[in-house]
């Protein structure tokens, strides 16, 4: 099938996706959909050299002008939702649904940071001196290389690019080597936002492709202060590693192990709703998809079997295709990978309901899946580990305090949450003694986090925080100034030295 239309739609003419060495397929089908070209070292070079003169000129550019750019790029956005999404769908495999709410995400960050734009906010301080006064700036960084991870192709993008070109910062991007398409389509759409605009400097907003030495070189960069990457640990713990070597400042967005727990007061029919989108939407490829449900013994028989059922009958398919719930999984290794984690869980006393390739016939060259549930003894070795694939381990409690030491006893911390209408339980749940995770909701699922807030996790999840609240703090520097407008000069902590 060809998936040109597209491809066109998202404004790509066929030499542009064509006679290149990166080879980017669909996983709808497994067909090759672009051969494209990619950026090598000197090309990233040339491309820090550029962003670092970008940034002489952008960051002396008032922040709320810098707002009106972001905002122009809100406005393009909205015009492409449906031609993104759908890319987005085509490239990484989540349906359509998914597709069109990723890009409302960026949307939303976009209104964010134009309010953003007029408060960024500093202090004024109490001085202990007479006549002098204290005061907290907001300054621009620097460039702010921005890699990314197959799963959600533009939305980190957005949550990253949005701040951090209000705060002052050009951007280098460089998207994940199996879904580079969608952000190169966001960089056609942010050049018709720099055309509005007018006169920003060239080189504030780049787009690298290429594999994970384009990365390497943005990491090791002391040209690049700032270095945002979401993907996995590995990936997470080296980058943290090259840039902390050169004393950079990382922003990391790493895996999760996401548990929820359902207490004997929750509302099962909410909770059955909440689990099934978490835990296959996105065909279970989501870094806060659920993957542990902790559940107390007296509404374990009232719930699993009904999930189980539930899981039967999910429409498993096209993502494209109206209707369609699962779409694929990005490649077969991933569906490899979910085949031993099942064996795996198995051995370790697990019972499988569900899993196995699906679709093998119409699409033999995909990676279509049966979202798995695993009914587990205890937590296993195999839970511990984030298995991007459908997979939830369920596993029984009787003592709240057990269940929120197995949902914190994983390495990952990004989200966590709990359905209960009992009060007491939810507020040990939010406590400090309860998750230990950067997202703790009550009555949500673990997904589906709104811009509002700041995102990310902590342990292995890496700390990092992007997106609303205080995030844009993270693409700033603080410079504390204290102004003597006295005619005397009196020490700090009443120190003497008179010459
Ligand atoms: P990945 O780690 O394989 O790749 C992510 C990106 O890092 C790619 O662009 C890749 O080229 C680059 N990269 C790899 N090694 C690098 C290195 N040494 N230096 C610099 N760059 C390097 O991840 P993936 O398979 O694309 O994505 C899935 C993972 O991402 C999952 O673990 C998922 O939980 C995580 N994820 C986390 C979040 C979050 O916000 N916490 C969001 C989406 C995905």
């Amino acid at each position: 099938m060809s998936y040109q239309p597209i491809l066109a739609a998202s404004g790509f003419a066929s030499n542009e996706t064509t006679g290149g060495t990166l080879r980017v397929t669909t996983p709808v089908d497994g067909s090759e959909i672009a051969m494209l070209p990619e950026h090598d070292r000197a090309a990233a070079d040339k491309a820090i050299l550029q962003a670092q003169e970008a940034f002489r000129v952008w960051r002396e550019v008032p922040a709320p002008r810098r707002g009106e750019l972001v905002r122009l790029l809100g406005e393009e956005l909205r015009a492409e939702k449906e031609s993104l999404g759908r890319l987005v769908t085509l490239e990484c495999g989540k349906i359509y649904q998914e597709g069109l709410g990723e890009v409302q995400e960026m949307i939303d960050i976009c209104d964010f940071a134009v309010g953003l734009s007029r408060q960024l906010y500093g202090l004024t301080i109490a001085s202990e001196r007479p006549g002098h006064a204290m005061r907290e700036t907001w300054h621009p960084m620097g460039p702010c290389a921005i890699i990314t991870a197959f799963n959600f192709p533009v939305a980190p993008w957005a949550w990253n690019a949005a701040l951090a070109l209000v705060c002052g910062n050009p951007i280098i991007a460089k998207p994940s080597e199996k879904a580079p398409l969608s952000l190169l389509a966001v960089q056609k759409i942010c050049d018709r936002a720099l055309e509005r605009f007018g006169d920003a400097p060239e080189g504030l907003i780049q787009t690298l492709v290429g594999g994970r030495d384009l990365g390497e070189a943005l990491a090791a960069s002391d040209q690049v202060p700032i270095v945002s990457a979401t993907g996995s640990v590995p990936m997470g713990k080296v980058v943290a590693q090259v840039v902390a070597g050169r004393l950079g400042r990382s922003i990391l967005e790493l895996g999760g192990n996401n548990a929820m727990i359902v207490g004997p007061s929750a509302d099962l029919d909410m909770a059955l709703r909440a689990i099934v989108f978490s835990a296959v939407g996105t065909a279970g490829q989501r870094c806060t998809s659920l993957r542990r449900l902790i559940v107390h013994a007296d509404v374990y028989d009232a719930l699993v079997p009904k999930l189980v059922e539930v899981y039967r009958g999910l429409p498993i398919g096209d993502p494209l295709a109206e209707g369609t719930l699962v779409g694929p999984l990005i490649d077969t290794a991933a569906r490899d990978a979910m085949a031993a984690a099942l064996t795996r869980a198995t051995s370790e006393g697990g019972t499988v309901h569900g899993g196995g390739a699906a679709l093998t016939d119409s699409h033999p060259d995909a990676a279509y899946v049966h979202p798995a549930i695993v009914e587990m003894p205890e937590q296993s070795d195999v839970v511990h580990e984030e298995t991007f694939a459908p997979i939830l381990y369920v596993m029984r409690y009787t003592e709240i305090e057990d269940a929120i030491a197995m949902q914190n006893a994983v390495p990952q911390g990004l989200s966590s949450c709990i359905f209960s209408t009992d009060l007491r339980e939810t507020e040990r749940f939010l406590a400090a003694g309860g998750s230990d995770c950067g997202i703790a909701n009550v009555n949500i699922g673990p997904s589906g986090a709104e811009i509002g807030g700041a995102f990310g996790g902590e342990k292995d999840t890496g700390g990092g925080r992007e997106s609303g609240s205080d995030a844009w703090k993270g693409y700033m520097r603080r410079q504390t100034a204290t102004v003597n407008w006295s005619t005397a000069l009196p020490l700090a902590q009443g120190i003497r030295f008179d010459i």
